[in-house]
Parts: structure tokens; sequence; C-alpha cells
């Protein structure tokens, strides 16, 4: 009678046991000792494309790859542990491959180890939304830091850029500079050709002083309004005399037509610059005063009649 019952839950058991091979879209499979494997369930077989026999023996490394087509094994738990789980790959025939979270675990018979239990759930629907997501966060990271008229670098840019260079140049005892750029009269630009031509004028300036950076570290951002704002990392007080040079000419070469200036007839601008070396653990200054002097020497740039620069160590002189 008692064999009667235990054969009735074993046969029970073995349905139970068919019945979530056969039904599970997880792949299941189980390894020998040695890693080979000794059966597979029907999911994992349709998606192999051979029957289960001829994958019966296969060595887990024909299912499970590192290749660089297919990613790599990117972290196994503690590998004393009775269970493993660890994201993978599975190879399909074609090429094609999906990438699973694997559960690995040993099956034991008086604690000896007879094979092992492996559970893996495809995932790579979720890694590609997880990617999409970050492509997505990246994109707006970038959006965020960028000005919606001219496409140049905003303010938050300027501001993120200026601290980062400032942070830089203290602990290497490296020279920083910044010029400040106004257009001149814009006010009178907008007033003589529209608002909307005022704007394309400031994507056309953008880009005109844009294009006079060299080098890769150069941040040029827009300040607000009808100003920009250039950081040189790097760059001595003479560096960036040439720069803000370069800049006014490329301006002037433009010979883009502005009626309502006093002395020309063309757009152009004038540039403030400063430089500092701070020094680690002596300099007083911080980065607000880089932005005061070149604000104070662009303010004597206009003062001096415009479309030229001014640095803030002339202002000293001057004194
Ligand atoms: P100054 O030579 O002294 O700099 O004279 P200005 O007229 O350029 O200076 P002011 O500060 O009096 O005026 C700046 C003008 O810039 C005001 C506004 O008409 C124009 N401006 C600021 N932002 C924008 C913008 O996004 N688009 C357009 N079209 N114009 C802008
Ligand atoms: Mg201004
Ligand atoms: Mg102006």
């Amino acid at each position: 009678m008692r064999r009667r019952n235990n054969d009735a839950s074993l046969r029970r058991a073995q349905t139970l046991y068919t019945a979530v091979l056969s039904h599970s879209s997880d792949f299941i499979f189980t390894l020998s000792p040695q890693g080979a494997v000794t059966s597979v369930n029907r999911a994992l077989e349709i998606v192999l494309g051979r029957p289960r026999d001829s994958i019966a023996g296969m060595a887990f490394s024909d299912f499970v790859h590192s290749g660089a087509d297919c990613g790599s094994i990117v972290g196994r738990s503690n590998a004393a542990d009775s269970t493993a789980h660890y994201d993978a790959c599975i190879g399909f025939p074609g090429g094609s491959c999906r990438e699973v979270q694997l559960s690995e675990n040993a099956m034991e018979e008086e604690g000896i180890t007879t094979g092992y239990l492996v559970v893996a759930t495809d995932i790579t629907e979720r890694k590609k939304l997880e990617q999409d997501l970050k492509d997505a966060n990246a994109r707006l990271e970038a959006l965020v830091h960028l000005d919606g008229l001219t496409g140049i670098g905003n303010r938050r840019h300027f501001d993120h850029r200026l601290k980062e260079e400032w942070d830089r140049s203290v602990r290497a005892g490296t020279p920083l500079s910044l010029i400040i750029i106004d257009a001149d009269f814009f006010k009178k630009y907008n007033d003589a050709y529209g608002h909307i031509a005022g704007d394309a004028c400031l994507t056309l300036l953008a880009q005109t002083l844009a294009n006079q950076l060299e080098r890769s570290g150069d941040t040029i951002a827009r300040y607000g309004g009808e100003e920009f704002a250039v950081i040189l990392p790097l760059t001595d007080e003479a560096g960036a005399r040439t720069v803000a040079e370069r800049m006014r000419a490329a301006v002037e070469r433009l010979n883009h037509r502005h009626e309502g200036q006093e002395d020309s007839s063309i757009l152009t601008i004038s540039l403030g610059l400063h430089s500092l070396r701070p020094v680690y653990g002596l300099s007083r200054e911080t980065s607000k005063d880089l932005v005061i002097g070149a604000d104070k020497a662009l303010y004597e740039a206009k003062r001096a009649g415009r479309n030229r620069f001014c640095a803030f160590s002339d202002l000293k002189e001057e004194n």
C-alpha cells in the first residue's frame, strides 16, 4: 500500500517536472559535473533547432560564450556557493545570440555534486530597453547643455566647464584665460532688421567665433543675450590676446551689414579678457574673479570705442 502511494507520488512529481520543462519559456538545461550537457528543455531545443539527443553531450561553453559579438559574462556570484547567478549570452545557430540571466544550481546527493541545473531567463529585451534609456538620458544630458538658438554650449555648460577648468588649473598651477564677447550695438541691429534676422545673426556670430578655436579643450558658450564666453585652459594672457584678436578680425571679415552702428556699417564685437594662474593653496582668487576681470575689460573695450579687445591687466596698469 505504502509502495503504491510512493509510486503515485513519484509519477506525479515526474509529470510536474516534465510539464515545467516543456512549458517554461526559460531555457532550462542540466550539466554533468564536468560541464557536459545532459538534458535540455523544450524551449532550448526549439531555439537551437536541433533534437534534444544531438545536444546532449555538448560542452557548456558551446551554449554560453563570451565572444566579442555576444558581449561577455558580466558577473558570476560567489563561486563557492552552490548557486551562481550571472549574466551571459547564449549563442544560437545562424550567429544570433540572446542575453540571459543564468541561475546555476549545484545538484548534490549525499554531499557529492552530481551535476548542475541551469535556468536561463531571456533578458535581451530588458537589456535593450535599458540601453535605449541610457542613450536617451545621454541625449537629454547633451541637450541640457546646449543653447537652443545657436547650437553652442549654454550658460549652464559654461558654469560647469569653468568650474572644471578652474579646479584643474588650481591643482596643476596652470594658466587659465577667459574671454567675454559682446556684439556691438545689437539692440540697433534688431531695431533695423527685426528679431528674426537678429537671431540668425547671433547664430552666424556663434559659429564664426567657434571656428576660431583650435584646441579641443577650449570651450565657447552663449553667456546670455548677445554675449558669448570662451574658456581657454592652459592659456596665458599672450595666448588669449591672440585668440581675442583672431575672433575680432574674423567677425570684421564677415563684412555683415549693420547700418545701425555709429562708426561702422558692419557687425563688430568687443571683447574683454582675463588670465590667471591660480596657485594651489595660495590663491585667494576664485573663478568668479576671472569673470569679473573679463567683464571689466569688456566694459573698457566698449568705452574705448568698440570693435576691439581689452585685457584686465591693461586696466590695472592704467590705475
Ligand atoms: P553695446 O554695443 O553697448 O553692447 O550695445 P547693445 O545694443 O548690443 O547692448 P544692449 O545691452 O543695450 O542690448 C543688447 C541687445 O541684444 C538687446 C536685445 O535686443 C539683443 N538680444 C539679446 N538677446 C537676443 C536674442 O536672443 N535674439 C535677438 N534677436 N536679439 C537679442
Ligand atoms: Mg550685452
Ligand atoms: Mg552688445
